[in-house]
């Protein structure tokens, strides 16, 4: 009887392969079939040049030394009656050392720097190429022109 019974356990395990021959997939034929990322995916970083105010908060608060700010032009503000020249500054980041850990994004105190959710493939086969140049991030092909001088 024990010995029956033995013979028969392995129909438990086989029972729940069987609950899944009628449920419909839950994996992808991925690359062809895509999953919508959600939301709050971390996976690059999103740069608006038209909010960045240049004040290095992003690289301050990266824990990784991640992110260095690059001189792209220089700009002109009217301070009390005064006009000063102030270079303007924007992120680059090498994402080899990011961990997306988010600490940049939450430190933009203008929500130039957010989190895009449509990349999935990430990888590169050199380390200069996961470095992200500024122009990169903001969604340009190409370096544009320099503003106001070389402020290099
Ligand atoms: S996500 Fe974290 S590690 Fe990556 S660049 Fe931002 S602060 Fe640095
Ligand atoms: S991206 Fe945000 S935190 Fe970084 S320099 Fe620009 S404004 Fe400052």
């Amino acid at each position: 009887m024990l010995q029956k019974l033995k013979n028969l356990s392995h129909l438990l395990p086989m029972s729940v392969t069987f609950k899944h021959l009628f449920k419909p997939p839950i994996t992808l034929q991925y690359p062809e079939q895509r999953q919508q990322l959600k939301q709050r995916y971390r996976c690059l970083q999103r740069l608006d040049v038209k909010k960045c105010i240049s004040c290095g908060n992003c690289a301050r608060a990266c824990p990784n030394g991640a992110i260095k700010m690059k001189v792209v032009g220089i700009e002109e503000k009217k301070v009390k009656d005064k006009v000063v020249k102030k270079e303007k500054k924007h992120p680059e980041i090498y994402l080899g050392r990011c961990m997306f850990c988010g600490l940049c994004v939450d430190a933009c105190p203008v929500k130039a720097l957010t989190w895009r959710n449509d990349v999935l493939e990430l990888a590169e086969y050199t380390r200069e190429e996961l470095f992200y140049p500024w122009w990169k991030l903001a969604g340009y092909e190409v370096e544009p022109a320099k503003e106001g001088g070389s402020g290099q």
